[in-house]
């Protein structure tokens, strides 16, 4: 329920003074439906009205002046301006409107009137010239010309001035709010309320008022996070509160692990024991297994799926392509046979009574685990005891895909890998809600994978090496960006290149890989290249995740300026897998921003994921707001996630703290807590929440 304190701020922005019916869908666009979100709305820039003389006037700056105007002057022909004349005590300035506002010019400001009138100043040989004033106005309404104006990011049709004076509005309907912070707190950073940190975001003076670290931003910022961490803590704890029936570790468990080819290394086996614990708490699991790649994540949910086939319930695996879904099955299927537990496989390419067969399997519970794609949450997929959802590559799934999966079964437990290593402050934002294990250690044995950077001046001589290698037996993958909007011109990119490189290395030896191919083409090729029978592999990102040929020694990426640290961090571990020197070339088109070659550098430097990933965040700032996003980050207001992530872990901190002080929310604090909660309105689907 919403606090009444609350109720002028969710009205509609349509109630505001000044919004009516035909800017109302603006406003919705530029701020949204509400007056909060118009209070909401953050100053991107600042103009400084300075007040000044004519003779002082500088070009190009936005300055106001006190004129008297002189004489109207309407356009001799068509195409030149209606302009004023103005004049002040040091000389002459020239207002101009290109568009027919003649009269009512001549109406509103009669010569010999004296006027405040402000805009940007532009001189054409002596001429000092204003173009559309943005204020013209009789002295005594000088005051409604801000001396320092913020401006807003505008849409069409809505200008900045609009929507400020729509923030000053709903600015007047904000009440104070009960305090949610510790006082001493606040008192400590030199926070203001959040009233006057809501006043101040629409009042800059000055750039370091705009500026994400000061006093009132970091305020609000803060405020928003503590909400967001507050409802995932809550969910957290609704969660836990949800019984499942308690798997044991079983000894047929540990029997497979004995027969595998290695031994798990530490971080496996912590994480196994993380799973084992919640797997027989009784309470249900939602716990995501970050892992880099190839730090061996399959072979940890294959262990739990054997815990929980020996408690006689099923488990499904699902992968977001095909090609890591039979990838995968090939993994499990036998070791898992070896131990009396039998796995299918199901895929969008299982069609009639095989297909009907594998749904009888699984409907009868003669199979315990299902490995598949997005084929296993259809609707016809039944399960006779789902007990256990594993989501491989989680972030490629959407909230509902892997929440259907997991309401296939009674209390399922939900597992989710992530071989994309996020930074730790990240980590608590984006997964909150869950409990993390990091697979933070490699197998051992592996070389490291030689990197190295150049400019595709150098692609003759690059091919001509390829070749050799190539020759003498190498395989390599070759990975062509996506780049356009448009999958087809991509696809041609890469057809281009596997044209190219069939020329010189022969056209047996070249493979070409992309979304646009059937699954049982995209198959051929792989199995084909997994057998050795291609040497190179030409491919879009289509083989970014997962797949394993441990052969491949050799990684090519064109255009490798154009995919982020994690993607590319990501492409390198497809190689590096076997006994074999693997090697990395990293092709970019020059020349590379600063950024840009810094970014290639931190792939040279380490190949540890969870360092690459805080590399990342750093060279990010904060200008790429929309790259977070994608990783997954909710659409926050007011938090920079490269400003403000010190402050993530601060808030995460206090929304536990908080909770377990008092869980209802009903001292005098929760309750302001109450209102901070309705305030941000948090919408479970803004970040992951599939253990809902
Ligand atoms: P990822 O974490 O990227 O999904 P995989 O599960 O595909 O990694 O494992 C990558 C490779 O490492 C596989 O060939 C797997 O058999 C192997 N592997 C897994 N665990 C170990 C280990 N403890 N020692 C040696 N090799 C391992
Ligand atoms: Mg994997």
């Amino acid at each position: 329920m919403r606090p009444e304190i609350l109720f002028p701020l969710f009205a509609p922005a349509a109630s505001l003074k000044g919004v009516g019916p035909k800017i109302a869908p603006l406003v919705e666009r530029a701020a949204g439906p509400l007056v909060r979100d118009v209070l909401f709305m953050r100053p991107q820039s600042l103009i400084e009205r300075t007040r000044i003389t004519v003779a002082a006037a500088q070009e190009g700056a936005v300055q106001t002046f006190r004129v008297r105007i002189d004489a109207h002057l309407p356009p001799r022909r068509p195409g030149l301006p209606y302009s004023i004349r103005a004049a002040d005590e040091t000389g002459f300035i020239f207002l101009n409107w290109f568009k027919g506002y003649g009269q009512h010019l001549a109406n509103s400001h009669p010569e010999g009137s004296w006027r405040v009138v402000s805009g940007k100043t532009e001189r054409f040989g002596p001429q000092l010239s204003i173009a559309h004033p943005d204020y013209l106005l009789p002295e005594e309404r000088a005051a409604d010309i801000p001396r320092h104006e913020p401006v807003y990011p505008t849409t069409a049709g809505l200008p900045s001035r609009t929507l400020r004076r729509l923030a000053q509005t709903a600015l007047e309907r904000t009440a104070a709010l009960p305090e949610w912070q510790d006082p001493a707190w606040l008192a400590r950073h030199g926070w203001p309320g959040w009233r006057e940190a809501i006043a101040a975001l629409h009042a800059p003076i000055s750039p370091a008022d705009l500026d994400e670290s000061s006093p009132a931003r970091r305020r609000l910022a803060y405020d928003e996070l503590l909400a967001h961490h507050l409802a995932m803590a809550q969910r957290k704890a609704e969660r836990r509160a949800s019984p499942a029936p308690p798997v044991p570790h079983a000894a047929a468990t540990d029997r497979i692990a004995e027969r595998l080819p290695f031994r798990l290394t530490g971080a496996q086996l912590r994480t196994l024991s993380e799973i084992g614990g919640d797997l027989g708490s009784g309470e249900r699991m939602s716990r995501l297994v970050q892992g880099d790649v190839g730090s061996g994540k399959t072979v940890v949910a294959m262990l739990a799926m054997a815990d929980v086939a020996a408690a006689g319930r099923q488990s499904a695996l699902m992968a977001p392509t095909e090609i890591l879904a039979r990838q995968h099955f090939e993994t499990l299927a036998e070791p898992l046979e070896s131990a009396g537990i039998k796995a299918v496989l199901l895929t969008g390419r299982d069609k009639g009574p095989g297909r009907r067969a594998i749904f009888e399997r699984l409907a009868s519970g003669e199979a315990q685990v299902a490995v598949g794609t997005h084929a296993l949450f259809q609707e016809d997929v039944r399960f006779d005891a789902l007990g256990l959802a594993v989501i491989d590559e989680q972030h490629r799934f959407g909230v509902s895909e892997r929440r259907r999966l997991q309401e296939k079964g009674e209390a399922v437990h939900l597992m989710a890998l992530s071989a994309t290593p996020i930074p730790r402050t990240l980590e608590l934002t984006l997964y909150g809600d869950l409990d993390v294990s990091r697979l933070d250690e490699k197998p051992p044995g592996r070389k490291p994978v030689i990197t190295t950077a150049a400019p595709n001046t150098r692609l003759a001589e690059i091919v001509g090496r390829l070749r050799q290698a190539v020759a003498s037996g190498a395989q390599a993958f070759w990975i062509c960006p996506l780049v356009s909007e448009s999958e087809l011109l991509d696809v041609t990119a890469a057809e281009d290149r596997a044209v190219t490189l069939r020329q010189a290395l022969g056209a047996e030896r070249v493979g070409l890989i992309h979304g646009r191919l059937s699954s049982a083409e995209k198959d051929s090729v792989m199995a084909a290249f997994a057998a050795g029978e291609i040497g190179v592999l030409v491919a879009t990102t289509v083989v970014e995740v997962g797949v394993n040929v441990p052969n491949a020694t050799i990684m090519v990426v064109e255009h490798a300026e154009r995919f982020g640290l994690a993607q590319l961090h990501q492409l390198r571990g497809r190689v590096g897998r076997g006994a074999a020197q693997s090697a990395c070339l990293l092709l970019y088109d020059p020349p590379l921003s600063p950024t840009g070659q810094a970014r290639l550098n931190v792939l040279r430097e380490t190949e540890d994921g969870f360092l690459i990933a805080e590399r990342d965040l750093e060279l990010r700032g904060g200008g790429d707001a929309l790259g977070l996003r994608q990783s997954g980050l909710p659409d926050y207001r007011f938090v920079d996630p490269v400003a403000h992530r010190d402050l993530m872990a601060v808030a995460a901190d206090d929304a536990r703290l908080i909770l377990h002080r008092d869980p209802g929310l009903e001292s005098p604090r929760g309750q302001a807590v109450r209102v901070l909660q309705a305030l941000f309105d948090w919408k479970p689907d803004g970040s992951w929440s599939a253990a809902g």
